[in-house]
């Protein structure tokens, strides 16, 4: 006889009950109160309504340096600059001006290469407008305007453009300031001489002031041995102290009387040579330039371009250009000129 099986009660299973969860109560988010904004009193000027826009960003750039001491990094603008083979060819064909700055852009060690020449030449016969920006003298715009092949030059820091008209055979001069008031502006400047001569050993007139008509240029690095950054601050103050405005290029301090830059000048050029606002052309311009000096323009002209040796500007300057080549100066702009023309044949 089998044995009755043993049924083996099951063990009642612990339900081990689920732990009620910890809702942890949300932070009530902090709200920062927005800052009012320090509204800086506009100065009272007369400007045209398609110029204002241009006077106000570059106004913005200005500020934007005024209140960067030290330096701060760039504020405004593209973050980084691309390769220049990157610009891509719709853009690059609808190029109508090249404007340029002359020191370190054409030039390379103070020489003007053929290759720049060359460039400027292949880019005017292509029908494109090449128009040098510089803060060098009147005497050398003159023989620019006359000889070079472009179509106008903006020289001495804004003071002035002049366009040689071939077929009448007559130099078109047109200035920011008149006569009466550069020969004014003349004597002011001379007490700025003397003193910054006496205060900051080592600087010189530069060697190019006898062809100027606007402004006085101390050299501080072109003529002479290189002076540390705060000799050159020590002549800037000397203008600044004076009440005239002063800029720091790669080798002098410009300083001028009067309320006008190299950007002024151009959208007055642009108005009065191609009958059209600045502002209207702004995406067919192309600015090339190499230094901090160039901020403002590398600001405003979406398709700026910056020559090699502006790389090692990037961390003190207050705007970089779009793209930037793989040569330096002179060498660089003929890199941008070839793409440039390259484009036009892409598809
Ligand atoms: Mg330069």
């Amino acid at each position: 006889m089998k044995p009755p099986c043993t049924v083996i009660p099951e063990k009642p299973r612990t339900v081990i009950p689920e732990k009620p969860r910890t809702v942890i109560p949300e932070k009530p988010r902090t709200v920062i109160p927005e800052k009012p904004r320090t509204v800086i009193p506009e100065k009272a000027r007369t400007v045209i309504p398609s110029e204002a826009r241009d006077l106000r960003a570059h106004r913005c750039v200005k500020w934007r340096k005024h209140l960067s001491r030290p330096f701060r990094p760039r504020q405004i603008g593209v973050l980084t600059m691309n390769p220049i083979s990157h610009w891509p060819p719709a853009p690059r064909r609808a190029v109508t001006h090249v404007l340029c700055d002359i020191d370190d852009t054409l030039t390379l060690g103070g020489r003007l290469p053929a290759a720049a020449y060359s460039a400027m030449e292949t880019l005017t016969e292509a029908g494109l407008h090449v128009i040098p920006v510089t803060g060098r003298p009147a005497g050398w715009c003159d023989h620019i305007a006359r000889m070079w092949p472009v179509a106008a030059v903006v020289g001495e820091n804004g003071a002035f453009y002049f366009r040689y008209d071939g077929e009448n055979r007559r130099m078109i001069r047109r200035y920011a300031r008149s006569r009466e008031a550069r020969a004014a502006d003349r004597r002011r400047l001379e007490e700025i001489r003397k003193r910054v001569l006496v205060e900051v050993p080592g600087c010189a007139v530069a060697a190019d002031q006898a062809y100027r008509e606007a402004d006085l240029a101390i050299d501080f690095c072109e003529d002479v041995a290189p002076l540390p950054m705060d000799a050159v601050d020590r002549i800037v103050a000397c203008f600044t102290d004076a009440g005239a405005r002063a800029k720091i290029s790669s080798i002098h301090v410009n300083g001028w009387f009067g309320d006008y830059d190299k950007l002024t000048m151009t959208v007055r050029l642009f108005a009065e040579v191609f009958g059209v606002t600045l502002e209207s052309v702004r995406q067919r311009v192309v600015f090339v330039g190499d230094s901090p000096n160039d901020a403002p323009m590398f600001a405003y002209f979406p398709h700026a371009v910056g020559v090699a040796n502006v790389k090692p500007f990037v961390e003190r300057i207050e705007a970089l250009p779009a793209w930037v080549t793989t040569a330096e100066g002179g060498y660089g702009f003929a890199e941008m000129a070839e793409l440039l023309l390259a484009g036009r044949s892409e598809t």
